[in-house]
């Protein structure tokens, strides 16, 4: 798989990602992963700039993550919180992107609980041609990229731990199970898993996926999807020689209805276990985008499991996929200049 040139300089979706520039991010991620191995775990590529965390809605690993990987860059780094900010005074977001902006920040690291937030801002950082690079880390129900990307890595780094690839993936069977309606992930990983070739299975109860929703994700599709997305409203069709079981969290927060008799019936049909993931191929392995309602879509067993669960080893990548992000969104020239 060849890398593609970076030009991009916002990442607000991946809808529109080939596989060469999938594979670009892959291979960046490799060459931060081994800084990451270094004694000294920095490098200076961002040396001189700032990036900002506008975090509008509640995060632990994605925001630390991203800090964590701004600083190994050699960037300045802000933190914006709303409740101790001047949003609780009336100031409108855009006021407060603008803020950070006089303060000569380079790169926006966005989160929204209403989907558009992030692509708004880039819009308005475009039309003043300030030549900020803005990344989306989850807005509404509408995507979540670096964590997408940092799954793509995490499953190539499990096929081929030597040379990771999005190659590798190609006709893997990957079911993503739980409360995919009010997923961004899932989204996210809709477009990066299916361009990348995998054969990419939904399960849900019907609540959590609509009929046709695959259809029309599909329908919507800017690239070729390759292989058809197949929903399902059980667990064990999804999970029958699955070679990834994706689970999902079950987002109370964004349910407007009851959309689930109970925790436990959901847990009885649709929780992943030690049990149930016998249906998989036998080398399968499990993943959370985190944070997890344990015993509810994942068991505590399963999640815990050091031989199926790739819980951790997805935190952990998250660094270097966002070191990567960072580095091609303000330098955009590949793996060039990272000794040092
Ligand atoms: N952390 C992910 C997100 O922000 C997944 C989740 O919250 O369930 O979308």
């Amino acid at each position: 798989m060849n890398n593609a040139p970076w030009n991009r300089r916002h990442v607000i979706s991946l809808a529109d990602f080939t596989a060469a520039e999938l594979e670009t991010v892959m291979q960046t991620a490799v060459s931060f992963r081994e800084v990451l191995s270094r004694r000294t775990k920095k490098v200076p590529a961002l040396q001189g700039l700032v990036v900002t965390n506008l975090f509008f809605e509640p995060s632990t690993r994605t925001r630390s993550s991203f800090e964590l990987a701004a600083k190994r860059l050699s960037a300045d780094v802000l933190n914006f919180a709303p409740g101790t900010s001047s949003l609780t005074k009336g100031e409108t977001i855009l006021d407060t992107a603008k803020t950070y902006l006089a303060m000569g920040t380079n790169l926006m690291v966005i989160r929204h609980g209403e989907s558009g937030v992030p692509d708004a801002i880039a819009a308005e950082m475009d039309r003043l041609q300030t030549g900020v690079g803005v990344l989306n880390a989850g807005d509404g129900l509408h995507e979540h990229p670096s964590q997408a990307l940092l799954d793509l890595f995490t499953l190539c780094m499990a096929l081929d731990p030597e040379n990771p690839s999005i190659a590798s993936l190609k006709g893997k069977k990957i079911a993503i199970v739980g409360d995919i309606l009010h997923s961004r992930v899932a989204r996210s990983n809709l477009w990066s898993l299916s361009a990348a070739g995998a054969e990419v299975h939904l399960a849900a109860p019907p609540t959590l996926l609509p009929p046709g929703f695959a259809e029309a994700f599909v329908a919507l599709s800017p690239i070729d999807i390759p292989r058809p997305i197949v929903q399902h409203w059980a667990l064990e069709p999804a999970l029958a020689d699955a070679d990834f079981v994706m689970t999902l969290r079950l987002q109370k927060e964004r349910m407007a209805q009851h959309l689930l008799p109970s925790l436990r019936e959901y847990h009885q049909q649709f929780g992943v276990t030690c049990d149930r993931i016998a249906y998989c191929q036998p080398q399968v392995k499990v993943l959370h985008p985190g944070p997890v309602n344990r015993g509810v879509e994942i068991s505590s067993e399963l999640m815990d499991d050091p031989h199926r669960s790739l819980i951790s080893d997805q935190v952990t990548n998250g660094v270097a996929v966002r070191m990567a992000l960072l580095y091609l969104i303000s330098v955009g020239h590949g793996t060039d200049g990272l000794e040092g």
